[in-house]
């Protein structure tokens, strides 16, 4: 019995731990709880190099890469392969017809690949939280109308999931509320003037996870446990005031749930991406792992903190971004991506990122001009979202100039 996957964004840090666990999981004598994976899509933006290898390795049918030249490259050298190209070509990768998908591509390049492999009937496994933070309704609801389910990866929403099952006969009315752990990166404990003068370096050396350039400045500005709180949102259908995050440092708890007897059951374990990844693969099964164990007589100790919401403004942005909804997180989500892109070209300082992201915000709740996606919509569609995000994009590319 095959198993049939694609992912999306096959050279980045999820994709190739994705494909490092199919390669572990296939290593094992097939039976029910662990079939055979075939890799049957893959997708990347640049690196050919590494994508060329995937290609020999997996033998996909199909991939997708973001340039003319490297497709027509892929075309020539691998006769017997699809060739997809571009935002079109990505979607029409996603929305070939396998089992599950897992959506390993940063930002808002995902919403629409996920969607068109939603309508396919394809199972998510999530890796791409922006998706959910601009078109959360949106996606919800379509993957309920083709009941299609959604398995987080990010290791607080797989955490959470897991928690959840401890909810017995009571389901979601016996859930008080969800603790979302951050480990508060790698400028924990900083003053507002210390943070005046930090370095894309040191921006990007995360304390305890190693990831791809994006999330890793989001965690450093925290709007990724802000993008966190409003995947949890609509992951699990819980509003915002429900939903808490505490800072841990050792990333040891990945997130908690509390129920209304006052019981906390967490998940722990090591830092280790592998986990959920591995889980959204076999789930409703647990893989078995060789890898390193949780020791917990060497962890000198578990701390919380609370998380210091007037210094890292882009968590209170999320929040007041979750309770207005609409249009709003979208606007919130399109203005970050722009602002860290510029952080990371060069082009902006680190804290001008969450100061560009509230001046959209701002912007947008207060606009009226008839500019495409100026204006908040409470309830958009597909198109109301891209526009939106578009719209905060622009609003970013010019605030964020320097004179
Ligand atoms: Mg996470």
């Amino acid at each position: 019995m095959a198993r049939t996957t694609g992912i999306l964004g096959s050279t980045g840090s999820i994709g190739t731990q994705t494909l490092s666990v199919i390669r572990e999981l296939n290593s094992h004598p097939e039976s029910p709880s662990n079939p055979h994976y075939s890799v049957k899509v893959l997708s990347c933006g640049s690196n050919l190099k590494l994508l060329e290898s995937q290609i020999e390795e997996f033998r996909p049918e199909a991939v997708c890469v973001y340039n003319d030249e490297d497709a027509a490259r892929l075309s020539e050298k691998y006769g017997w392969l699809s060739v997809f190209r571009g935002e079109s070509g990505l979607a029409a990768c996603a929305g070939q017809s396998m089992d599950l998908l897992v959506t390993a591509i940063s930002g808002m390049r995902g919403l629409v690949p996920t969607l068109r492999a939603i309508n396919a009937g394809t199972e998510i496994a999530l890796a791409n939280k922006e998706t959910l933070v601009a078109a959360g309704d949106i996606v919800m609801r379509r993957a309920e109308e083709k009941r299609v389910r959604i398995i987080p990866v990010d290791s607080e929403h797989s955490a959470v999931f897991q928690c959840l099952k401890s909810a017995f006969a009571g389901g979601k009315a016996s859930v008080n509320k969800l603790i979302l752990t951050a480990s508060g990166g790698p400028f924990r404990g900083y003053s507002l003037k210390e943070l005046e003068n930090v370095t894309i370096g040191q921006a990007l050396s995360h304390p305890t996870w190693k990831m791809g350039g994006k999330i890793t400045v989001d965690c450093a500005t925290m709007m990724n446990k802000g993008l966190e709180v409003i995947e949890a949102m609509h992951l699990f259908g819980m509003p915002p005031e429900k939903i808490d995050v505490v800072v841990h440092p050792q990333s040891i708890i990945h997130s908690m749930v509390e129920f209304g007897d006052g019981s906390v059951i967490a998940q722990l374990g090591l830092p280790d991406m592998k986990t959920p990844i591995k889980l959204a693969l076999t789930y409703p099964y647990r893989g078995n792992s060789c890898g390193e164990r949780l020791d917990l007589t060497a962890i000198s100790g578990l701390t919380f903190e609370k998380p210091r919401t007037d210094v890292f403004r882009c968590l209170s942005l999320a929040y007041d971004a979750a309770k207005t909804g609409g249009t709003l997180p979208a606007v919130m989500n399109g203005a970050n991506e722009e602002a860290v892109a510029m952080f990371l070209n060069g082009r902006a300082g680190f804290m001008q990122i969450g100061r560009a992201v509230e001046e959209a915000m701002e912007a947008h709740m207060k606009a009226s001009n008839g500019v495409a996606g100026s204006s908040f919509c409470q309830k958009p569609d597909l198109e109301d979202v891209l526009s939106a995000d578009s719209w905060a994009r622009d609003y970013v590319r010019r605030s964020m100039i320097c004179p």
